[in-house]
């Protein structure tokens, strides 16, 4: 017996969502240990997820959760390492050459309880950084003024 389909409205271009991949700070274990093989699985199934939503430019966002499911980490992945960000924050993380999943469970831990980590010292802190930069963030002990400057915007 065929079954009839309702027919699917015709989406208005300017209609297409952000796409955005979660990961559950467990899943990550299982990721290839090679950092070529990871970054060619998840650029494919970016490509996938761009195709699924009509998504026309060629970036996604890739996030690891902390136990409730909410965002803890940004991360990029490339051929030779990974880039980690709070996603709370923005703080850099820093670039691992290594898929530490430990590491990273640790980083997702200590966002989860509210801590953002110093870039220089690498301390992980309850009260808010000194921002500088475009994603750095340093603690009292670690700021000098004359190094860790906002970003330039001048436009020149
Ligand atoms: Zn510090």
């Amino acid at each position: 017996m065929k079954t009839k389909t309702k027919r699917q409205p015709k989406l208005n271009p300017a209609i297409h969502p952000t796409p955005v991949l979660y990961f559950d700070k467990y899943q990550i274990q299982h990721w290839p240990k090679n950092l070529k093989v990871l970054h060619e699985q998840m650029e494919a199934l970016r490509i996938r997820v761009k195709e699924a939503t009509g998504y026309t430019w060629d970036n996604c966002h890739y996030f690891i959760t902390d136990v409730y499911g909410k965002p803890a980490i940004s991360i990029s992945f490339y051929s030779d390492g990974v880039n980690l960000w709070s996603a709370v924050t923005g703080t850099s993380l820093g670039n691992l050459e290594t898929l530490d999943h430990k590491l990273i469970e640790t980083f997702v831990e200590e966002i989860q309880d509210g801590r953002d980590r110093c870039c220089q010292c690498e301390k992980w802190f309850s009260k808010p950084l000194k921002r500088y930069s475009y994603a750095g963030a340093v603690c009292p002990g670690c700021y000098n003024p004359k190094v860790h400057l906002t970003p330039d915007t001048s436009g020149d």
